[in-house]
């Protein structure tokens, strides 16, 4: 994306930025490009670890599904995959890193003080319109850690679902985990993202579900 953020960072020190240059650079792979909650989420993460400092096992909580996710993913073990990130939908700038037998967390959050100070970031943060991406990527990386305030929280514990046993659904045929019932939570209308297929059994099925 042509953006250069080599060293006109003024709050990052000179260490953070050589520490941090190489996960913007992998970050653009990752992600398709810097984008700036990209490059916020980086700045976040790095300040997440070190607060928090060396642990076995590290979680993460992210509070938006928008890319500070892809940060953690990249400078962390936890991934969506693997089960330690969860991701809430709460369109919240703010990320938490863990120990995951200790609970205790290290919370990142926008130092709204701060951001007040840069009307762009501001701006941006606030989904005003028309906002040059690059310019605002620059921004954040030269205010760094400064636009981020952090607390300590405790996280609550949390348990995964367990496996169930699998059942076949007596709809699709497909299996899915008995506990939802005879039929999975496609065919039983709780969940959808695909709203027809090709094929013809399917809908044979469907016809007969709603007429009986
Ligand atoms: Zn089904």
């Amino acid at each position: 994306m042509g953006i250069s953020h080599q060293v006109e960072a003024s709050q990052l020190s000179a260490s953070t930025m050589k520490r941090l240059q190489p996960y913007f650079e992998q970050g653009k792979d990752f992600h398709g490009y810097l984008s700036p909650g990209l490059a916020l989420g980086i700045i976040m993460v790095d300040f997440a670890k070190e607060i928090l400092g060396p642990r076995n096992l590290v979680s993460a909580v992210v509070e938006t599904k928008a890319c500070i996710p892809d940060a953690v993913q990249l400078m962390t073990s936890c991934s969506y995959g693997n089960g330690w990130m969860r991701v809430k939908d709460w369109g919240k700038v703010a990320l938490t890193l863990y120990d995951k037998h200790e609970l205790n967390g290290i919370r990142i959050f926008p130092n709204w003080e701060e951001i007040k100070k840069h009307s762009l970031i501001e701006r941006w943060l606030m989904r005003g319109g028309n906002i040059d991406k690059e310019e605002v990527t620059k921004d954040i990386i030269k205010a760094g850690r400064s636009i981020c305030s952090w607390q300590r929280v405790r996280v609550a514990p949390y348990k995964r679902v367990k496996n169930s046993p699998l059942a076949l659904c007596s709809l699709c045929g497909e299996s899915h985990p008995a506990i939802d019932g005879d039929l999975c939570v496609r065919c039983n209308g709780r969940e959808n993202y695909y709203e027809g297929t090709d094929n013809v059994n399917e809908v044979v099925k469907l016809v007969k579900k709603t007429t009986s």
